[in-house]
């Protein structure tokens, strides 16, 4: 559906952003296809609701610019940008039934009555809700207005969807499950969507591709695999979870080879990330192209399906190591205390820049 290489549906160039003399984003730049899912994830207080705001008129930018499909949407009033958002403080109307709240927005772009209602029916349908039409919004569920709050966005079919954790206030169960909803109804009805949330796992399993925010900035804009895999700053690399961060001087004292690490230290990525499902026990592996280690085990914490240690290496270094059940079973080895040999294939170390706030 994503279209490669064509020109950007969204172009975002050197925005920036104030609260008073705070600046709360600062030059940003992304470009987005027509029919993309992307996710804004950062901390919270990194700017991401202040980017929504921005694009959909709530609050006004200092500088830079937004296009869209070639309009210049800031040049735009609020209300013709004609834009669908699900914000956490921008609630269904109470005293209206679930077909009043769809039928809203058509409403207000002046369709007539029965087209209004006809088009609210066809997407209460896609949010299998057809059979609550005529309820009140206090008689339904979290999971039930939230549908209705998507229902009511997407139904004009705007040109862009803006959504600011829909789902931070429903359990992890009924969350996961409306992931793959939201998901859905965005590839069935291919509106360009961005999405913002501050939990990685959400922003990997839903998104094309994911903006990782830090201080108003954007720190890497790529897939969920990249930015897991090849994060570029210490910011994103500690964020995704699960990284550790050594420098590379460190690193070469263990015994990674001094070639592996020219190229890192040319370029100013004088971090290594190691993570920890990529630290292995050593025991029965030979392999000439791993870095080899001897730690000694401080914790271990049983999750299941695998169990995460914090093993301490010679000089200051500690890193989370995750072993999975088949190597722990083999072993019968992990216990506090225990000396044990680790691994880790050179070609799963990476190197990141330092980030301004890390
Ligand atoms: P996020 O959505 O990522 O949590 P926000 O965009 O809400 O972040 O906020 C970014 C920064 O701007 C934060 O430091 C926040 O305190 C500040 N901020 C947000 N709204 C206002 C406001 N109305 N007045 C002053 N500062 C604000
Ligand atoms: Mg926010």
């Amino acid at each position: 559906m994503v279209t490669e290489h064509a020109a950007p549906y969204l172009a975002i160039q050197k925005l920036s952003s104030s609260y008073g003399g705070f600046v709360a984003l600062q030059d940003v730049n992304l470009t987005m296809q027509r029919g993309e899912f992307l996710t804004l994830l950062g901390p919270s207080g990194s700017g991401k609701s202040t980017l929504l705001m921005v694009i959909s008129g709530f609050a006004s930018a200092s500088a830079g610019r937004i296009e869209v499909d070639g309009r210049d949407l800031l040049a735009c009033e609020p209300h013709r940008r004609d834009i669908g958002v699900v914000f956490q403080n921008y609630a269904l109307f109470p005293h209206m039934s679930v077909l009043e709240n769809v039928m809203f927005p058509l409403n207000v772009r002046r369709h007539s009555p029965a087209e209004s209602r006809r088009r609210a029916l066809e997407i209460l349908e896609r949010v299998e809700l057809v059979g609550f039409a005529a309820r009140s919004i206090s008689s339904l569920s979290g999971g039930q207005r939230q549908r209705v709050a998507l229902a009511r966005a997407v139904v004009a079919e705007p040109c862009i969807v803006l959504m600011d954790e829909p789902l931070s206030a429903l359990d992890k169960s009924l969350r996961e499950q409306m992931q793959i909803e939201i998901r859905g109804l965005h590839d069935r009805l291919g509106c360009t969507t961005i999405y913002v949330t501050h939990d990685q796992s959400e922003a990997m399993a839903m998104s094309d591709r994911v903006a990782v925010m830090n201080l108003g900035r954007i720190e890497q804009v790529d897939t969920p695999t990249a930015i897991y895999l090849r994060p570029r700053s210490t910011f994103v690399a500690r964020f995704m979870g699960n990284a550790n961060l050594i420098p590379i001087d460190a690193l070469a004292r263990l015994g990674m080879p001094a070639t592996a690490l020219e190229t890192a230290r040319s370029d100013m990525r004088l971090t290594a990330v190691l993570r920890a499902e990529d630290i292995r026990l050593g025991i029965g592996k030979d392999l000439a192209s791993d870095l080899r280690f001897q730690a000694t085990v401080e914790q271990a914490t049983y999750l299941g399906s695998s169990w995460m240690c914090q093993a301490r290496l010679s000089g200051d270094i500690s890193v989370r190591v995750a072993i999975p059940n088949e190597d722990y079973d083999r072993s019968g080895a992990v216990r506090v205390g225990a000396i044990l040999p680790f691994c880790i294939p050179h070609d799963r170390v990476s190197f990141v820049t330092d980030s301004a706030s890390s």
